[in-house]
């Protein structure tokens, strides 16, 4: 074990991700850009903090790396700082399967997958003519929800599409479900073949969850559109009737994903975006394929994890322990891509 390091891009769950390695006696290495070095320079489980201009220059980092055992874990910053071809580019090897994650960079195969473990999912109108119901339109390349717009009707639908001046195959029209979002964290383990509910989450979005701070009158004046920018999380415990249906949908998307994803399928921790309405029924909105923001909040542990561990287990120390298990038993093969 001593010959391997754990390493990720300083971002997005990286502390728990490295503390959790450390925890669990691994080296680890965090890639930093420069300006963000001071902070991070703060952790004493991090061994190595190599600087960078930009994350880019991690592809020319690639050779010096090649032989040193470097275990990369990915996190939701890969996409945004590397580009979605840096797979492609870079020999690294990955904890997780790379072709999942593919999937989920593409909306379309990403609801194939999806629809394919038979999760329900709220309909998608191909034409503004087919709407009869409120919907959310989600325009290509927006991220983190900044972008998407409202529309009550058809007709209100239509004329927003014109006035923003959309063409069509830009955009996804989509069902609005109304309940409440809810963030569903699972861990599959390829060595022992088990799924775990490893938290629950919600996010804080900018300015959606600020609106209703606005007495009605200002709204109606100022018309604002809601912008989805996450800006943190608050943890949630389900209904715990909730949880054998929620923990079915995680082995259908399991089981499912080794058909458009094989052999090996989506393993290591992954993320249900559900919105849950006053009836129970869960709608899936969107699939994360590897660790998830949300799960910062739980790096003592969540309330589910503290059931399954009998120390405190956060998503991060679970991969490691993973990656752990997996070199004791000589199967590094099965979880790295
Ligand atoms: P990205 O796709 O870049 O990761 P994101 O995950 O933030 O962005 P979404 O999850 O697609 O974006 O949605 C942003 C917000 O819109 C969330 O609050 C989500 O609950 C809400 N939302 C998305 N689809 C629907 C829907 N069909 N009905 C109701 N609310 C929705």
């Amino acid at each position: 074990m001593k010959n391997f390091s754990i390493a990720t891009l300083a971002s997005h769950t990286s502390l728990q991700i490295l503390k959790g390695a450390k925890d669990e006696g691994f080296r680890t290495l965090a890639f930093c850009i420069n300006k963000n070095e001071q902070f991070y320079r703060n952790f004493q489980f991090i061994d190595k903090l190599v600087t960078l201009g930009n994350y880019r220059e991690l592809i020319g980092l690639e050779k010096k790396l090649a032989n040193s055992f470097v275990i990369m874990i990915p996190h939701g910053s890969f996409v945004a700082y590397l580009g979605k071809d840096f797979n492609r580019q870079t020999k690294f090897k990955y904890f997780g399967n790379k072709k999942v994650l593919e999937i989920e960079g593409n909306r379309l195969l990403q609801k194939k997958m999806l629809d394919s473990a038979g999760l329900k999912l709220p309909l998608t109108f191909l034409s503004p003519n087919n709407v009869d119901r409120p919907v959310i339109v989600k325009t290509f390349g927006a991220r983190g929800g900044s972008g998407y717009f409202l529309a009550k009707d058809k007709a209100v639908l239509k004329r927003q599409l014109k006035e923003k001046q959309l063409e069509p195959g830009k955009y996804l029209i989509q069902e609005y479900i109304i309940g409440i979002p809810v963030y569903i964290q699972y861990f599959y383990s390829a060595l022992s073949r088990k799924l775990e509910i490893t938290g629950v989450d919600r996010r804080y979005e900018s300015d959606v969850d600020g609106l209703g701070r606005l007495p009605a009158e200002f709204q109606l004046d100022l018309k604002p559109e809601p912008d989805y920018t996450v800006i943190g999380n608050f943890p949630i415990v389900l209904r715990e009737s909730l949880l054998p249906q929620i923990y079915e949908m995680g082995q259908q998307i399991v089981n499912s994903s080794k058909i458009m994803a094989a052999p090996k399928g989506l393993f290591g921790p992954f993320c249900l975006e559900t919105i849950i309405t006053r009836d129970s029924t869960i709608y899936t909105i969107e699939i994360s394929c590897r660790i998830v923001a949300g799960t910062n909040l739980y790096i003592k542990g969540s309330p589910y994890m503290d059931l399954l561990y009998d120390i405190p287990m956060s998503v991060g120390r679970r991969i490691a322990r993973e990656i752990k298990q997996a070199i004791k038993q000589r199967k590094l093969a099965v979880i790295l891509t």
